[in-house]
């Protein structure tokens, strides 16, 4: 049973608490997890959970039959994020929540030359943290073991060089003691899972851990090594399924997929797979791994070696440079569709290391934000999913009531960077925040990234698709969910500013015969209920969001979530004089130059009926001096010539 104390608890209350589950012969475990202070309590002795709930100084109360207490979600609900190699110059990786975090490197440590080229491959490729071991609990003792301490600070140097975070495997306790200010997370490797003085000595070390699952072990089994590490002060654990051992022979183990979501719902940890060692063969590893993203997993661990053939240990199994760059594209793609973000490394300056940290910047590795980022659109907007995905969920946010309140707070300063929808998969362009483009000149677009959209009706506690008469969205929510709404012809609709505008005023108004078209996000933030989910027409609907920032300011806040590497993307907006061929000669630059078009779209001008403007998205070629001789070009030969921006492209 676990007893969740309120925050105020007095320390009478608690003592009352103590003797009364004492008293009923109950044996007391006494934990903090985050804010809270929890009793864990068990034993022969009954208790009437409801009178215990009664207590002065009682939160709440779980009557759980399950043996594991810290780790449990019905002991904390939310998800857990943990932060690994955090410092006064480094705000750490994140790891969960609504994030993909990639951690690679070589199976062991070889050489420094080794370590150091990994670690560069597998950071241009997009991983955030390096693993490689140092102490390799090899079957065979004449294998391979290992560089030891010396493998560790090439590590660590590695990991210094291109700003990661190192994560490697601990065998004892005793070594635990020595690596641990050379290291930023312990790997307790699979053999060891339930190497119990291991756990104890590694939890009680204040460092994040990564725990593998033992190759036999039950996910209580797994679940209990980690209430070990819990117990023992650590708040950072990763959960890693790297494949148990079944009958079959043809893959080395075989990948637990079921594991994924079952423990995420029996635990408030992430979980991250290990699709190298689970598979074995290089050439279904990457299979493996989007499987495992698909499921859920909030990251990955995967061996990538320079030259697999000459690894000294899981060459076959490591992957090729070029096969992990293509994993993390497949990655990146395959995020939205499960509703999260690729976490991304900061962009590397002209001389291969780190920028300097943005001062915004928060879909981490970098830290909370200090100024907000401004969306439009009442809580749990699609806009504020996308601002959480780019700047990570603790960034503060900027609520306004319009989409040229963004582009204000931008220019005022009020806000460091906005997220402003721009077109849609199904429904095309919002061209009223195109628009807004031109009116504020100052302002940039400097990132972008594409949010899946899955519309619910959403109403009262009460209300049912029969009491329903009138449905509120914004007209955009109405065009993506035709065929649903199609069936319901007696319905009227009603146009709300957003998606969520709708959904907050039924929250407020307590209707039951009006729904709303909007994200869960928005039913869970006003405490309404889903009706029916998935009722937009077309499953592959998303939605493009850019990030918009001044374009005085000093720093760009681009997110590192949102890509890594240069610019490959920029916007464009002109007109061209009413004369033939005018157009075409336009496009000629870009085509004469390999440059290619992603969007061309025309607008009215406002106030000149019959002009239009053209909006353009290109492609930055690799020869950024192509790139800028045509927009030099393409400025002689057109009229009103907008540069909107140029940032990393979405895929
Ligand atoms: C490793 O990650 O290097 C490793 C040895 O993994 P496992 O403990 O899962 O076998
Ligand atoms: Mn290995």
């Amino acid at each position: 049973m676990i007893v969740v104390l309120s925050k105020s608890v007095s320390s009478h209350d608690k003592e009352m608490i103590r003797i009364y589950l004492r008293d009923r012969g109950l044996s007391i475990r006494e934990h903090f997890l985050g804010d809270d202070a929890i009793i864990g309590a068990s034993g022969k002795g009954v208790v009437d959970i409801r009178e215990l709930g009664l207590l002065p100084g009682v939160e709440r109360v779980a009557a759980t039959s399950k043996p594991y207490e810290l780790v449990s979600r019905e002991t904390k609900a939310e998800d857990t994020i943990v932060t690994v190699g955090a410092g006064p110059s480094f705000p750490g990786v994140k790891i969960g929540g609504s994030r993909i975090t990639v951690i690679a490197g070589p199976c062991a440590v070889e050489s420094k030359e080794q370590i150091m080229e990994t670690a560069a491959l597998v950071r241009e490729s997009g991983a955030v943290m390096l693993r490689g071991g140092a102490y390799k609990p090899r079957t065979s003792p004449y294998a391979f073991q290992g560089l030891g301490m010396q493998g560790l600070e090439f590590m660590k140097a590695a990991g210094e060089a291109y700003g990661m975070p190192i994560v490697t495997e601990v065998v004892s306790p005793e070594l635990a003691l020595q690596m641990k200010d050379l290291i930023d997370m312990f790997q307790i490797g699979a053999r060891n899972m339930q190497n119990f003085e291991l756990l104890k000595k590694v939890g009680s070390l204040g460092k994040p851990v990564l725990l593998k699952r033992g190759p036999s072990a039950t996910i209580e089994e797994w679940l209990l090594s980690a209430e070990y590490l819990l117990a023992a002060g650590t708040r950072d654990v990763v959960l890693c399924e790297r494949g148990i051992r079944t009958f079959e022979t043809y893959t080395r183990n075989t990948l637990d997929i079921s594991a994924i979501p079952v423990v995420k719902g029996l635990s408030h940890l992430p979980v991250m797979v290990d699709p190298s060692h689970a598979v074995g063969i290089r050439a279904k590893v990457s299979s493996a791994a989007l499987a495992a993203i698909a499921a859920g997993a909030d990251g990955l661990t995967v061996e990538v070696h320079p030259r697999p053939d000459e690894a000294l240990s899981d060459g076959p199994q490591s992957l090729y440079p070029e096969q992990f760059e293509r994993l993390m594209r497949d990655i990146e793609a395959l995020a939205p569709v499960v509703g999260k973000e690729l976490l991304r490394t900061p962009r590397l300056g002209a001389a291969g290391a780190p920028r300097p940290k943005p001062q915004v910047g928060t879909g981490s590795p970098e830290g909370p934000a200090e100024l907000p980022v401004a969306f439009c659109g009442e809580n749990g907007a699609f806009a504020e999913q996308a601002l959480m995905r780019a700047f990570g969920e603790e960034a503060p946010r900027l609520q306004v009531k319009s989409f040229p309140g963004i582009f204000d707070a931008v220019l005022e300063g009020s806000a460091v960077a906005g997220v402003v929808p721009v077109e849609n998969s199904q429904t095309g362009s919002i061209h009223e925040n195109y628009d807004l483009f031109l009116r504020y000149s100052d302002v940039a677009i400097v990132g972008e990234l594409k949010l899946r959209i899955v519309h619910c009706l959403i109403g009262d506690e009460r209300a049912s698709l029969d009491s329903i008469t009138i449905v509120r969205s914004h007209p955009q929510g109405f065009g993506q969910c035709k065929e649903f709404l199609d069936k319901y012809p007696q319905w009227t609709l009603e146009p709300a500013t957003t998606t969520a505008d709708a959904v907050a005023s039924i929250a407020r108004e307590g209707a039951v015969k009006v729904a709303a078209i909007a994200g869960e996000a928005a039913a869970l933030a006003h405490g309404l209920k889903v009706i029916k989910a998935g009722i937009e027409t077309n499953p592959l609907n998303y939605t493009r969001f850019v990030i918009i920032s001044r374009r005085d300011g000093d720093s760009a806040p681009v997110p590192p979530s949102l890509g890594s590497g240069a610019p490959n993307k920029a916007s464009l907006v002109f007109s061209v004089p009413d004369e033939p061929g005018a157009l075409f000669g336009c496009l000629k630059i870009l085509s004469d130059r390999g440059i290619n078009l992603s969007k061309l779209e025309s607008r009215p001008i406002q106030g000149k009926p019959w002009e239009y403007l053209f909006y353009v998205d290109v492609s930055i070629p690799d020869t950024v001096e192509d790139f800028e001789a045509a927009i030099g070009e393409l400025k002689t030969k057109t009229r009103d010539f907008h540069y909107l921006g140029a940032y990393r492209a979405s895929l």
